[in-house]
């Protein structure tokens, strides 16, 4: 028998200190059919043992709740820093409305369910005290989640650009694999703020990318962000060991170049899977049929990735064929 289940955000469990702020006011009106559960600590919900992820998966709660301190963390090493003094990022929503079968957050966090934090303004105010105190902020807004493809539901992209407007020794990095750039594109492109598409073949996205734009899509909105003066990043990380990963890699090169004019990037980002091994064994343990998991990756360091020989070719080949259409990139692996 199939089981049957309740359309995503049916239920917005509310942490009692949350309901009066404006955020969350804006999303009890957005979804006013769903049923409000009061709570009062988000992490009784987020946080408790023994949920099932994948169950979980196909019927999102929202969980609205106040932050407390650190509003603001140091870069993480498996991130690049792209050559930025004082790499931080922050994280206003945990999860994602996508479902990548090689996502981190699934090893990371007990439950699907996507976190709001309703008060916003100490996460500003954290990236202004170390704006001030440092001289400058590399910040990335949107790594434990999708920023941009939430922005219908909640404008935070909207808000960090506007607050990078008069802030010219912050630089922003909003990472995304939505095709949601309309949802900003009225608002000008400020020379501080940097859209990253994360971009894969097609065929990856079919089969390993649940619930996102297709990449055609995504190329068609960093293409529409390069036209209105936006300065884009395109990465293309994970890079798979899949069945000819020569040719389908080369493929998506050929087909990025078709799509956007090779000076108009900013940058390339380029890296082949990692994750830490922990994170990892968990994923394995909730998609035991996933032969991506399953993969017998190298360990080293406590990351889980391809062997030494093997990363370095699979960058080397993504990066040739780069710089053969943009000889000038920057592309940065990692
Ligand atoms: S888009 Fe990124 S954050 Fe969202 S599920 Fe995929 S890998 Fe995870």
């Amino acid at each position: 028998m199939t089981a049957t289940y309740l359309p995503n955000f049916s239920h917005l469990y509310v942490e009692r200190a949350a309901r009066t702020h404006p955020a969350a006011q804006r999303l009890f009106e957005r979804f006013s059919r769903a049923r409000i559960v009061a709570i009062d600590d988000y992490r009784s919900v987020f946080n408790r043992r023994g949920q099932a992820f994948r169950e979980q998966k196909r019927s999102v709660k929202l969980i609205l709740a106040v932050k407390q301190e650190p509003f603001i963390y140091p870069g993480s090493h498996y991130a690049p820093d792209f050559d930025q003094p004082n790499f931080c990022y922050n994280a206003m929503i945990l999860n994602c409305i996508y479902d990548c079968e090689y996502c981190y957050l699934q090893g990371m966090y007990s439950s699907a369910n996507i976190v709001v934090f309703v008060n916003t303004k100490p996460f500003f105010d954290a990236a202004d005290k170390i704006r001030k105190e440092r001289g400058s902020i590399y910040l990335c807004v949107s790594y434990d989640t999708d920023l941009l493809a939430f922005e219908n539901i909640i404008p935070y992209c909207r808000e960090w650009i506007e607050w990078a407007v008069d802030r010219p020794d912050a630089l922003l990095e909003i990472r995304t694999k939505s095709a949601n750039f309309r949802a900003i594109a009225d608002l000008p492109a400020p020379s501080n703020v940097i859209l990253a598409w994360t971009l894969s073949p097609h065929d990856v996205c079919l089969a390993h990318e649940q619930r996102t734009p297709r990449l055609a899509a995504r190329l068609a909105a960093a293409n529409d962000a390069i036209q209105r003066g936006w300065r884009v990043r395109l990465c293309i990380d994970p890079i798979l060991q899949i069945r000819d990963w020569r040719a389908v890699y080369s493929a998506l090169v050929d087909q990025i170049f078709g799509a956007v004019a090779a000076e108009s990037v900013d940058d390339f980002s380029i890296g082949v899977f990692r994750m830490n091994q922990d994170y990892l064994d968990r994923i394995r343990r909730s998609r035991e049929t996933s032969v991506l998991a399953h993969y017998p990756f190298a360990n080293t360091k406590k990351m889980s990735t391809y062997a030494a020989d093997v990363r370095e070719d699979m960058l080397d080949h993504v990066k040739h064929r780069i710089l053969s259409y943009a000889p000038a990139a920057r592309v940065y692996c990692h």
